[in-house]
């Protein structure tokens, strides 16, 4: 390929030369060849080897091109369309066209969308806001409010007909409340939670992964079988109806009918005054679509006025009466420097990616998780690799796929390690696990893993102590296990490199306090495999002390809820190992032995099961908890059909969709607040 094609004009700073008619026109022909590609991976085999926002690059340049030059701009530039259509399904032609939308990335580009807009009115407009769901388009068919037809938006004009799939989902209604004959658009979406569920088991099976909700959402509706589409958990928020019998004349009002109809249509959305409000929206939702329980690429704004939106009109791929602002990407590739080591905690010897830094949702991002080596073989990474990387519902970022590229198959392929590479003992591998361990019980980097976590703010929340000064510690024989930390004198910390009195004094202050943390904290912190905050909440829910726990016996420990036979065996068998026993009766000599002190208020709540979600107005998620614990009532993480009631706060996600789903109570605050007074 000449390097001229490759290499985007927008990049280059002196452009002269490349800008030649003949270059432009190379690599007009350049971009299109590789969008039409990446739109056939992206939209028919739900496979990108691109990131979006590479794609969006790409397809912004193109674009640009073909308005500076317009003698090179074709009728069947992906610029002029939208997606593609499998051969898979029963092609279905759309009674109404569906549009794609254009994409705007600051709030002076939304300006100037605005200015555009409102231009030949001479007022401003009110706009529609909403969230811009990152999921699969799709046009549902009701006849005197029966669900006859659902087909995928596919390029626009043509869409697949997956009538049978769409009936299995429980927000697509086969029945409307009104015997309504109309079209509906919506987004079909997998939940945040449900897609990383799926492709931890798919990872587990190595089945595909899939590369995102969206992909995920695409994959299992787009699907031959129904019944394995019914085995996903899809959700839909519809976003517009085509109206023809009403006198709907705003948005707004279409999308409250929808409601009354018995769609489901996001709780987010909002009515806005003009541009700054909608700036002001995208800013607000940038950070706070992290609590969400769906995923979520941008704002969709649209003008309320459904004559203006006629008048307006649309280009052949979008409307000019709305725009996307699409958020700062969640997925973008970076090059892997090297593969870095770790022993944790439990022994397990993680792969740690080291990047080029990036800028990735808003931060700078220079490692990555890699899952384990079964991963990187399945991926085949190698270090020299392009890669993209992706914040999974904001945590910690992981590596999910390697980019095409030409050096790949010249570069080494990985090996994973024999030996730990803290200690040089031997690794092993566990039955039915796929990581590997280091075999030393007293492994360096394995203790001071232990300390480190047992200091960290979920366990026992010790402040002044972090790495550096653990590793200290450990060097110099001052510690080898979280016990000696209660031993340390100030004499003892002063002997540091860079500790002085105040310095020492505030060590030895903060780690002596934490002996007064409560149980849930000190089970956290014990480092149990499978048993995290969550976890050790549930267990110092029903156990009031650690000898309480420590005579549970399995079956009654596996049938807490919330705790699975594997959890409930890891737990027993710590409880079984005389290393661990010793511990604990140090730590009892050493004064650290919380109890748990009924607080029952009453018994309102007694064999009630609750489940929280979204952010509640009076109390925080943990007040919550204690309340219901103090009259009597459990809380889990998870909605099941023994789930009593789901009390939901503001932007629930999908824990609510899944009660709502299984016909679970659902309760506001205040309700809570009535059942208990
Ligand atoms: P889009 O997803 O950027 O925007 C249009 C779509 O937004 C609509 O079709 C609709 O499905 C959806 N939407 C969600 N919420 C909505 C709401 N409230 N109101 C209206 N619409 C709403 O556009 P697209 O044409 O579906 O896809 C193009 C995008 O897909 C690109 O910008 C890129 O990010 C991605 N893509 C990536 C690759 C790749 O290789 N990585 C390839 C093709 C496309």
């Amino acid at each position: 390929m000449d390097n001229y094609k490759q290499q985007s004009l927008f990049d280059n700073s002196d452009t002269s030369s490349v800008k030649e008619d003949y270059a432009v026109k190379e690599r007009i022909e350049y971009l299109k060849e590789e969008i039409n590609k990446s739109n056939y991976k992206y939209y028919v085999e739900e496979n990108p080897y691109l990131s979006d926002f590479e794609y969006d690059k790409m397809f912004a340049e193109l674009k640009s091109l073909e308005s500076e030059y317009p003698q090179y701009k074709t009728a069947d530039s992906p610029s002029q369309r939208v997606g593609s259509v499998s051969e898979k399904f029963f092609s279905h032609k759309h009674k109404y066209r569906l549009y794609s939308l254009d994409n705007t990335y600051n709030a002076d580009e939304l300006r100037s969308w605005y200015e555009r807009v409102c231009k030949d009115y001479g007022r401003e407009l009110e706009l529609v806001c909403e969230l811009k769901i990152d999921g699969l388009a799709i046009a549902l068919t009701y006849e005197d409010g029966l669900f006859t037809l659902g087909v995928t938006r596919g390029d626009g004009v043509t869409g697949e007909n997956i009538t049978p799939n769409l009936k299995t989902i429980k927000a697509v209604p086969l029945k409307l409340f009104k015997n309504e004959s109309l079209e509906v658009r919506g987004e079909i979406y997998m939940p945040k939670a449900s897609f990383e569920k799926l492709n931890e088991e798919a990872l587990a099976n190595g089945d595909k992964v899939f590369a995102n909700p969206r992909n995920a959402a695409s994959g299992s509706l787009r699907q031959l079988d129904s019944t394995i589409t019914a085995k996903r958990d899809l959700s839909m928020f519809t976003y517009t109806g085509i109206f023809e019998n009403t006198d709907i004349k705003t948005h707004y009002e279409g999308m409250e009918y929808l409601k009354e109809l018995g769609f489901k249509v996001n709780p987010n959305i909002r009515l806005v005054k003009n541009i700054q409000g909608a700036i002001d929206y995208c800013k607000e939702w940038e950070t706070k679509r992290f609590d969400l329980g769906y995923a979520t690429d941008g704002v969709v704004i649209k003008v309320n006025d459904i004559a203006v939106q006629n008048d307006l009109g649309y280009t052949a791929r979008a409307p000019k009466w709305a725009t996307a602002f699409k958020f700062p990407p969640e997925e973008v590739s970076t090059k892997l420097l090297d593969i870095e080591l770790n022993t944790g905690k439990t022994g397990v010897v993680t792969p740690v990616a080291v990047l080029e830094p990036v800028l990735l949702a808003g931060s700078t991002v220079s490692r990555a998780s890699l899952h384990n080596f079964d991963e990187i073989e399945r991926l085949d990474i190698r270090i020299g690799d392009t890669v993209l990387i992706k914040k999974a519902a904001e945590i910690i970022p992981k590596v999910i796929k390697v980019m095409d590229s030409d050096v790949h198959n010249d570069l080494p392929k990985y090996v994973p390690p024999v030996v730990c590479p803290a200690c040089g003992a031997l690794l092993v591998a566990k039955d039915n696990e796929v990581g590997l361990y280091c075999s030393n019980p007293n492994c360096s980097q394995l203790m001071c893993s232990k300390i480190e976590y047992w200091v960290s703010k979920e366990a026992m929340d010790i402040d002044y102590v972090g790495p550096s000064l653990i590793q200290q510690l450990y060097e110099r024989k001052l510690i080898s296990s979280p016990v000696d930390l209660y031993r340390l004198s100030e004499d003892d910390l002063m002997k540091l490199d860079n500790i002085k009195e105040k310095s020492a004094a505030n060590i030895y202050i903060s780690v002596q306090e934490s002996k007064n943390r409560p149980l849930n904290r000190l089970v956290t912190a014990l480092g149990i495999r499978h048993v995290g905050k969550e976890t050790a909440d549930i267990l110092t829910g029903e156990y009031t002390s650690l000898d309480a726990l420590r005579e549970a016996k399995l079956e009654d420990l596996a049938n807490i809820e919330g705790i699975g036979d594997i959890i409930a065996k890891s737990i027993y068998d710590f409880f079984r190992d005389e290393n661990n026993l010793k511990m604990l009766e140090e730590f009892k000599s050493l004064g650290i032995n919380p109890q748990n002190k009924s607080n029952k208020v009453s018994d309102v709540l007694e064999g009630k099961t609750f489940v929280l979600t979204g952010t509640l107005q009076n109390m925080t998620r943990d007040e919550a908890s204690e309340i219901i614990k103090s009259h009597g009532g459990k809380t889990s993480s998870s909605v099941s059909k023994k789930t009593s009631y789901v009390l939901a706060g503001e932007n629930a996600g999908s824990k609510l969709d899944k009660a709502q789903n299984l016909g679970v109570i659902i309760l506001t605050e205040e309700d809570f607040l009535e059942m208990i007074r």
